[in-house]
């Protein structure tokens, strides 16, 4: 019992100094200073009462009211950050950062002092300091080596109302540990839209809403003559809307865009229209720290700023007094029918629209111009459907396995896949070899593994892989690259012979994954000659709708980025047919065809196919071929098709075969 004894001793002597530990860190606290004005500074009493009388707490309040910055405030006034750290979500690495070095400022404490971040590839932070920024894709990736998030005394996730899959996810677990960590404390942000749900997940978590004051924002609807080509159009409707925003008087506008092409190339054409006294400014995440601050610091003059959907909720650019909305978006978007995820330009809902609206009327009345008419904006969706409905379930599991978040069926998600779905995702990560059952556990192959780090649609990740072992790897690629974007290849109605001309030059006559290969080296041989706007009319003449071709480019980098992480090394010499077309078909097993009569071809699973008009093999085709997809419209149809040998699909397929019999 003098062991006993001494162990107890030991004990409350531990605890002793954990106990002074976290009273030194209350007392090193900073003095805190709220901005006077901000609806969620003044209410920051019935706040903090919330907090402490619950374990989670919703806050909901429109963009600009001052969650992001001044809820950690509120926490660590009340002692919180003081026994574990205050972690920060945000979805976008932008923010994270500009958000932690904001409240720095705020708290005049250097970044990575008090407050700091961690981000992939960039983190300035202590072991010591009390507020950690960061994105939600990180937080995840803690879990795996922090089960119950320990670290941690508190956990704001902010801008949960983007419904991420990185969010979905983080609210699911914190369900799950809530019970083993009853100190924790969890507060939820989110701009005012569907906040019910949250509270519900949360067994009824209160709803404290933060009511923003704004100013009336006029919207005009000013919708595009369409007469060119679509590109063409969106920049004309911009000249037109900054012209008339102009005449308004001074004044900043912001406008938004798909993505960091669209942005680069608006940018350089609005500055030659020399608009006077005007500073352009663009703003998305892959621009250095110190350009996207830029937009913070105060100037004279017009200012005019390019954003992604950052702009959106994430951040607040101060000072808007305009708004330019094409309304449009980049969505990631998972098709049932063709089984295929794509990156599609898609209309946003009426909620992002209302937001995007939202963003000129903070410093005095403001004016919205969409670029659409208000038939179109009353079509809309209310919501932006959250991105597990969006997203192909094989995908998400992958992702479940690779982070440890367990079975999919047995996860609390906020709003559950349909089962159907994640059926047919069990059944493709199967077919790819991505998961095994280990002691009655579905885990993850080494195969799987790498799939979950390659982001793309799970087959195109399987070919990726394939490729990278039997040396193509690079036009694996460019075709994956390609496949997960929309064709570029325009066929309009009225040009449909001149188009289908144009485009025949790239085709080949056994694959139609070569002629991705064919359209890519032309391309890349133009811009090497022509200057980016000779660029882009030679795409316009060829047929080629040019954001997409520049998107698909991108993509392409996106990958070989993705590959460079994992070491692996491109191939310098081209690959041969046979090489690239087995790659190919790791991804696509079931997706082969035996020619049956008049050319139908006879599919897994007894499903009959055609080849889709358009393609060289739709006249005669070959007697064994494998499509990238398989749609159904008024019959089942195969598109992106190729010629393979019936003896490439014995190694691969080994494992399905074996079932069969
Ligand atoms: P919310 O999260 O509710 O949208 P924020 O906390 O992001 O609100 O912003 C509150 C206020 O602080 C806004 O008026 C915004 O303009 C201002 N603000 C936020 N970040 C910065 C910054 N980096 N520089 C200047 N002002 C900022
Ligand atoms: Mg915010």
């Amino acid at each position: 019992s003098d062991k006993k004894t001494q162990t107890l001793a030991q004990l409350s002597e531990q605890a002793q100094a954990a106990f002074e530990k976290v009273e030194l860190r209350r007392n090193a606290r900073p003095k805190i200073h709220y901005p006077e004005n901000l609806p969620v500074s003044l209410m920051r009493d019935d706040i903090a009462r919330a907090i402490a009388g619950n374990q989670v707490v919703i806050i909901a309040g429109e963009t600009g009211s001052g969650k992001t910055t001044q809820l950690p405030k509120i926490c660590l006034e009340v002692g919180l950050g003081c026994r574990g750290m205050i972690a920060h979500t945000q979805p976008r690495r932008l923010a994270a950062r500009s958000v932690a070095s904001r409240i720095a400022e705020e708290l005049q404490s250097p970044l990575g002092e008090v407050v700091g971040f961690k981000v992939r590839f960039a983190d300035a932070l202590k072991s010591d300091s009390y507020i950690k920024l960061m994105t939600d894709g990180i937080l995840l990736a803690e879990l795996t080596s922090d089960r119950n998030l320990d670290q941690y005394d508190t956990i704001i996730i902010d801008e949960a109302h983007e419904r991420s899959l990185n969010i979905d996810f983080i609210l699911g677990y914190l369900k799950q540990i809530l019970k083993k960590r009853p100190d924790l404390k969890v507060i939820i942000t989110s701009a005012t839209i569907d906040v019910e749900r949250f509270s519900k997940h949360f067994n009824n978590a209160p709803i404290i809403e933060v009511s923003g004051r704004t100013f009336p924002v006029e919207t005009r609807y000013r919708p595009l003559v369409q007469d060119s080509d679509a590109d063409l159009d969106q920049i004309e409707g911009i000249f037109a809307a900054v012209d008339e925003l102009v005449s308004e008087g001074l004044g900043d506008i912001l406008i938004f865009m798909n993505g960091e092409r669209e942005i680069r190339d608006t940018a350089e054409q609005l500055s030659r229209r020399n608009y006077r006294d005007t500073e352009i400014l663009p703003l998305y995440a892959r621009l250095s720290y110190g350009e996207q601050s830029k937009v913070f610091n105060s100037h004279r003059g017009r200012r005019i700023v390019l954003a992604t959907n950052v702009a959106e909720t994430s951040l607040t650019v101060p000072g808007i007094r305009y708004v330019i909305d094409p309304g449009t978006a980049r969505i990631s978007r998972y098709s049932y029918r063709t089984k295929v995820q794509r990156l599609p330009i898609e209309p946003i809902s009426q909620a992002s629209a209302n937001q995007r609206q939202g963003r000129c009327g903070r410093v005095g009345p403001g004016i919205c111009i969409r670029l659409y008419d208000e038939a179109d904006f009353n079509n809309r969706p209310a919501f932006t459907d959250p991105e597990i409905l969006r997203t192909n379930l094989a995908s998400v599991i992958l992702q479940m396995l690779a982070i440890g978040l367990g079975d999919i069926a047995g996860f609390p998600f906020i709003e559950p896949p349909d089962p159907r779905h994640i059926r047919d995702g069990f059944l493709l990560l199967e077919e790819l070899q991505a998961v095994e059952s280990k002691h009655n556990k579905l885990v993850l192959t080494p195969l799987g593994r790498n799939l979950a780090q390659i982001p793309v649609d799970p087959r195109l990740a399987r070919m990726v892989v394939e490729s990278q072992q039997l040396g193509c790897l690079n036009e694996v690629l460019v075709i994956a690259a390609g496949l997960s974007i929309q064709d570029p290849r325009e066929r309009p109605m009225e040009k449909k012979q001149a188009s289908d001309e144009a485009h025949r030059r790239f085709a080949d006559p056994s694959s139609d994954f070569v002629s991705w290969i064919n359209l890519w080296q032309h391309l890349k041989e133009q811009q090497k000659e022509l200057s980016a706007s000779q660029f882009r009319k030679k795409c316009r003449d060829e047929y080629l709708a040019y954001l997409r071709v520049r998107e698909w480019q991108d993509l392409y980098a996106q990958l070989k980025q993705a590959v460079h992480d994992l070491k692996w090394r491109l191939n310098d010499t081209p690959a041969s047919y046979d090489t690239l077309h087995r790659a190919l078909l790791s991804g696509l097993l079931s997706h082969v065809g035996f020619k049956d009569n008049n050319n139908e071809y006879l599919g897994a699973r007894n499903r009959k196919f055609f080849v889709f008009p358009g393609s060289p093999l739709a006249k005669k085709g070959p007697k064994w071929i494998m499509a990238a997809e398989l749609t159904e419209t008024s019959r089942l149809f195969a598109r992106c098709c190729a010629k393979i040998e019936p003896e490439w699909l014995e190694p691969l397929a080994a494992h399905l075969i074996k079932k069969a019999m």
